[in-house]
Order: structure tokens, then C-alpha cells, then sequence
């Protein structure tokens, strides 16, 4: 099937060109290894070289035929994956890791706290920080938590090896879910 002649159609339901979203991008083992652009799924679908196992509930147009778009695209041959490093700590993936809200009080979270501050030698590192609204940063300030009454709502540490899945699209599409993790397809 020739990969050329397709073109967009707008005019969707939700006022979207029918190439918002997402697709999810597989290896042949069934590993989630990228999220791509729908455009791009289906150029991999075109080529041969991926097969699509979800479509989404769009259609692109060539000359004659309606194409399906992809949502998850599994690839024929398989990729080596580089061993995958820890998630880079970002203040986008701390709110994420912490659902938004203040490890000590449960208010939404506007700061990030060192739970042993960095001026005492703590560590810039996933097990050492949480997200922390204002008031309970200000109260907390340069103390370790020893000399403090605060209390840890959960204990830290370095996000699901699958969270730039949940980090690159907000909202994990349900179809997605069987391919990733248990705990980040329920939390997500
Ligand atoms: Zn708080």
C-alpha cells in the first residue's frame, strides 16, 4: 500500500484535525517504547513497517480509501531499547508522581520541599523531594524533619520505569492500558 496521497481531514467531532492524539508504539516484544504522533504511527502502519492493534476512531483520506488511524502500533522487527535511566527529575514529574498535592498536608502542591534541606547537605534526588504547598514550606523552612511535627503522606522515590507513557499524553487512552504496568494504568 503506497504511503503517499494521504491527507489530513478536519472537520472532526471535537473540532480537532483527525491527527490530535496520540499512538502508542511497541515493540515486537510488546514493550511500550515510544509515543508518537498519530501522522507518524500510521506512516510506520503504511510502510510496513509496524502493524496497528488498536485503531483510534479516526480515518484519514487518500484518493480512494479511508484509512484507519492508529492508536497502538506494535513494530515488525524488534528495537533495542537503552537501558533506561532513572526519570529525570523535573518539577512536571514530581507534581505528576505526587498527584499535584502537598506530601504533608494534602493541599495543592505550588512548591517543591527538600525533605532534608539541600543546605544541610540533602539531596537534589527523587527520594529526597516532594511536592509541598506554600504554607507548609514556609513552616517547614531549612529544619530536617526530626525537629519538625510534619509527617510524610507517602514515602518518595523515582516514578514507574513506563511514567513518560502517563507523562507524554496526560490522560493514558484506555485502550493503551493493557500494554503498560498495572499501577500506571489504574493510576493514570
Ligand atoms: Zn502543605
Amino acid at each position: 500500500m503506497p504511503g503517499h496521497g494521504v491527507a489530513s481531514q478536519r472537520g472532526s467531532a471535537d473540532g480537532g484535525t483527525v491527527w490530535s492524539g496520540r499512538a502508542l508504539v511497541l515493540n515486537v516484544t510488546y514493550e511500550p517504547i515510544s509515543v508518537v504522533g498519530r501522522r507518524r504511527a500510521l506512516v510506520l502502519v503504511l510502510a510496513g513497517k509496524a502493524d496497528s492493534l488498536h485503531d483510534s476512531d479516526r480515518t484519514a483520506r487518500s484518493a480512494r480509501l479511508g484509512v484507519p488511524i492508529p492508536s497502538v502500533v506494535r513494530l515488525r522487527y524488534r528495537v533495542s531499547v537503552p537501558f533506561r535511566r532513572r526519570a529525570p527529575l523535573h518539577r512536571r514529574s514530581l507534581f505528576a508522581r505526587d498527584g499535584g498535592v502537598c506530601q504533608y498536608c494534602g493541599r495543592p502542591a505550588e512548591c517543591i520541599d527538600h525533605i532534608h534541606p539541600r543546605s544541610k547537605g540533602g539531596a537534589h534526588e527523587w527520594e529526597n523531594v516532594v511536592a509541598c504547598c506554600r504554607s507548609c514550606n514556609l513552616r517547614k523552612a531549612d529544619r530536617l524533619l526530626s525537629e519538625t511535627g510534619f509527617e510524610l503522606r507517602t514515602r518518595p522515590g523515582a516514578p514507574s520505569a513506563f511514567s513518560w507513557v502517563t507523562m507524554s499524553v496526560g490522560r493514558v487512552p484506555e485502550e493503551w492500558r493493557q500494554y503498560l504496568p498495572v499501577d500506571l494504568a489504574l493510576s493514570a
